[in-house]
């Protein structure tokens, strides 16, 4: 028997070759500046924090330099696979943008040259593989049971040796091509191992972008290629996949840095180029105890991309804080250049932590409300709108029938060089607002510890709304009213006369605009109180002076 014969025995139904698929799947016509590069989840349905950034750096370098993002989909573990969880991940990725120039596009499409991209559609090509290594010698089947592979490792713990399945440990690798055939033939259960060239004692350097040389002992395990139900593992797929599809640039995270001895042996095996690699640090938070750690999908809702949706952070404001931590001269970047889009901004893998990147969810808060700030008003409407449409539907009817007046409150202290805050998200809006609307404003109490005297207060009220307020007025004209108002119940008008004899008033002109503003907003604190009376008008003004208690 030769390696042939058991190669046909395991593969009968293979007839392509590997020069036919190197064929089939031709490099690409790109120049070496252009990298292609990929995201490859599982298709759990859930794409959290960690998996965006990276897909989001995969796309980021891509689109930088006119090269290629794709989507691949690795659903070999069958236990990890939920229903539509494909669609979920392209859902999540198309709200940040994210749309892959090739690959998967939706459950049931793909686009490209270079797929199938769902590896459960690729088992023929696997096997071409699998059999060109079993026939060349760099792969052999190994019938052992679970109970021989735990005499192994107690064997090796006994002796205190290291543990795995390699040289003399590894039982199936001498093992006769006629006794393989054999027991082939008599239907045993196998797997398909690598046969290691490598040497425990050397060692392989991994010149990883953003970590710079790593160093590691070679790869010398035989690690199983493929399962006995006939599925490709991880490793084995992955740099069929890389290679065939012609992916330039692998990025992926931390977690498979000490797996790429493995991979540069099967890549140097299977006599592939062999891609570069950007292994990214994990996305890590620090704690309310004060310890850094992984965030976690689990633990912490920051993690979960549907609470950006739920809290409405505008989906670019997001973006703009991911490439913050993708490369720590974003944000220099972006404080040079406010108003700069991540597109003006060119990755750079140099600046990428290897350390991990720190998750900071009050920075993000920072970025949205920076972002809101140069929103203009309507479209603080339009989202404000389409966030309380999905989580908020009674503000969202008082959105939409007060859609002028609500667009110019939005508007106040906007069209400025330095534009109000307030809002940093679109779901904290309301809580700024609320008083704006006569719906949310009854049954509402005076606060304000200063000036209290219910009858002094209602006199205040009272003369300011029948002496003094108009509509008309301008600002000046409407901010000396309001001093005379003053003056006439022995609070002084002027500020500076007032820190110079305070004792000579009851107060200053600033407290009985606090009066006004207590009594139209409920809150010692707003914006601008003569654009708030305007939009209210005078009849509103009168009525919360009358009602209130
Ligand atoms: N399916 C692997 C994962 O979800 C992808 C790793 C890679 O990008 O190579 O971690």
């Amino acid at each position: 028997m030769t390696r042939k014969d058991l190669a046909n025995l395991m593969f009968p139904n293979v007839t392509e070759t590997i020069y036919d698929l190197e064929k089939k799947y031709p490099k690409r016509k790109l120049d070496d500046s252009q990298i292609v590069t990929r995201y490859a989840p599982s298709p759990t349905g859930f794409i959290h924090m960690g998996n965006l950034l990276s897909a989001f750096i995969a796309n980021k370098v891509a689109k930088d330099t006119n090269g290629i993002f794709y989507l691949r989909i690795e659903d070999t573990d069958n236990k990890r696979k939920v229903e539509n969880g494909i669609s979920k991940i392209i859902d999540d990725l198309a709200n940040f943008s994210i749309v892959p120039d090739e690959g998967v596009m939706s459950e049931d499409s793909q686009k490209g040259e270079y797929g199938p991209y769902i590896q459960s559609e690729r088992q023929e090509i696997y096997n071409v593989y699998a059999k060109y290594m079993i026939e060349n010698d760099l792969a052999y089947p190994c019938f052992c049971t679970e109970t021989d592979l735990e005499n192994i490792r107690s064997n090796q713990e006994a002796k205190k040796e290291r543990i795995g399945y390699y040289s003399k440990y590894a039982t199936c690798r001498n093992m006769s091509v006629d006794e393989a055939y054999r027991r082939i033939e008599n239907k045993e259960k196998y797997v398909i191992r690598l046969k290691s060239v490598g040497d425990f004692e050397k060692r392989v350097v991994v010149n990883d972008l953003v970590r710079g040389k790593v160093i590691f002992p070679e790869n010398d395990i035989d690690h199983v290629l493929v399962k006995s139900d006939g599925i490709p593992v991880y490793h084995f797929a992955h740099v069929i996949d890389d290679h065939l599809m012609r992916t330039t640039h692998i990025l992926r995270g931390e977690e498979w840095l000490s797996s790429v001895p493995l991979h540069l042996q099967l890549f140097l095996m299977l006599g592939f180029e062999v891609p570069k690699y950007a292994h990214l640090g994990l996305v890590m938070k620090i704690d309310e105890n004060g310890v850094r750690r992984k965030l976690s999908k689990r633990k912490d809702k920051e993690a979960a991309i549907s609470f950006y949706h739920e809290k409405g952070v505008p989906i670019e404001a997001v973006k703009l804080y991911l490439m913050t931590i993708a490369n720590s001269n974003f944000e220099a970047f972006l404080d040079a250049n406010p108003t700069a889009k991540i597109e003006d901004f060119k990755f750079d893998f140099k600046k990428v932590s290897a350390s991990g990147t720190l998750f900071d969810l009050d920075k993000l808060i920072n970025i949205s409300r920076n972002y809101i700030s140069r929103l203009t008003a309507l479209e603080v409407y339009n989202y404000a709108l389409k966030w309380a449409l999905e989580f908020d539907k009674e503000f969202a009817s008082l959105l939409e029938k007060y859609k002028d007046y609500s667009i110019s409150i939005f508007n106040i202290e906007r069209n400025q060089k330095k534009p109000r805050k307030d809002y940093d998200t679109f779901s904290s809006i309301k809580s700024h607002i609320w008083y704006m609307y006569d719906e949310y404003f009854t049954d509402l109490e005076y606060n304000w510890a200063k000036i209290n005297d219910k009858k002094e207060i209602s006199e205040i009220l009272d003369s300011y709304i029948n002496n003094y307020y108009d509509i008309e007025d301008d600002k000046d004209t409407w901010f000396n009213k309001i001093k005379e108002l003053a003056s006439s119940f022995g609070y002084c008008p002027d500020m500076k006369e007032y820190k110079l004899n305070p004792d000579n008033y009851k107060g200053n002109v600033s407290d009985i605009a606090t009066v006004i503003r207590v009594a139209v907003t409920t809150s010692t604190m707003s914006p601008d109180l003569y654009e708030i009376l305007k939009l209210l008008g005078t009849d509103r003004i009168k009525n919360r002076f009358i009602n209130i208690k």
